[in-house]
């Protein structure tokens, strides 16, 4: 790798982040055209995860090494301590090692320093319209977060792109403290209306995202409320007129995103739940319409 910028304190240069992908181009992920970091780990344990293995961190035990097909795993010793390596030349994508990985983790990561990531941000830079950082939980890794959009606002090459950050919600009130002044917005995920049901979904009382979706809004930073809509499951459908009454006073400007169930990717129990159907969105949308909110995005495809 090479040095990092002049302009870049090194303090901040080398703080890393484990890292599951760096998508270069994705166009629903914020707005405009945007290169997106997901960063390993969440707080949540949601029943719908899409994406199960990016919730806990890897312990390097090695039980994955003997199954990947390749021989793209093996173990290294680091300053005394073995860490499992992942090839990713040797890799055919198999999945096989998230199979078999006896916590919700995968070998596939890779650790970040800023000063790395801010490289692959200049080479894509001409192309997009900003940054998100999502996950897993984007905010358990915040000192990461927070160094590389600093490092982006005070970069003359890198002024056109917006900071955006993709959230459960659960940071708390002084995180986002120290987050806001770095980020144009948020993406927050509402993922039940009743403590119970939110509980029982996600394994976490909702509590803090009430919160933060009030203090994103007082600093209108509040981007887009995303509500993951599945029949039978999720209560927006039986709450509709508390769930209108409170999105209808958010700030204007913040889009109410309805998201469809799919079940690719879950495990366990979400396998066997219904998918959500165009037809089932639209009756939310048209519940929701029907009682004044207004600047709702439904899902542009259904897969
Ligand atoms: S996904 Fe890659 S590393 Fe994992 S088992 Fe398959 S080939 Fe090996
Ligand atoms: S990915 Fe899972 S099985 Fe493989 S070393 Fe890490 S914790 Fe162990």
């Amino acid at each position: 790798m090479s040095n990092p910028p002049a302009t870049l304190n090194n303090r901040f240069a080398n703080i890393k982040a484990t890292v599951s992908e760096v998508l270069r181009f994705s166009c629903v992920d914020g707005p405009g055209n945007r290169l997106v970091i997901f960063l390993q780990g969440c707080n949540f344990n949601c029943k719908n995860c899409h994406n199960p293995h990016t919730i806990d961190m890897c312990d390097n035990c090695g039980d994955c090494i003997a199954h990947c097909p390749t021989q793209a795993l093996s173990l290294a010793d680091r300053s005394g301590n073995s860490h499992i390596v992942w090839d990713a030349d040797l890799c055919e994508q198999c999945d096989t090692c998230l199979a078999v990985c006896p916590k919700q983790s995968t070998p596939k990561t890779r650790q970040y320093s800023v000063a790395e990531m801010l490289l692959i941000i200049r080479k894509n830079s001409p192309f997009i319209t900003g940054i998100t950082v999502t996950g897993g939980e984007a905010t358990l890794q915040l000192h990461f977060i927070i160094a590389l959009f600093s490092a982006i606002k005070s970069a003359q090459d890198l002024q056109h792109l917006t900071c955006m950050v993709d959230s459960n919600g659960s940071l708390s009130e002084t995180g986002w403290k120290k987050l806001l002044p770095f980020i144009d917005g948020a993406m927050i995920d509402l993922k039940a209306w009743q403590q119970a049901t939110h509980l029982w979904i996600t394994g976490r009382n909702q509590h803090r995202i009430f919160r933060s979706l009030e203090q994103l809004a007082q600093c209108d930073k509040l981007y887009e409320v995303r509500l993951l809509h599945i029949p039978g499951k999720t209560d927006f459908d039986t709450e509709i007129d508390a769930l209108a009454h409170y999105l209808k006073q958010l700030p204007n400007a913040t889009r109410i995103k309805l998201n469809a169930f799919q079940n690719h990717g879950v495990t366990g129990e979400a396998l066997a739940w219904k998918i959500c159907s165009e037809q089932d969105i639209e009756q939310l949308a048209k519940q929701l319409t029907l009682r004044g909110v207004e600047r709702l995005i439904l899902p542009a495809v259904y897969i």
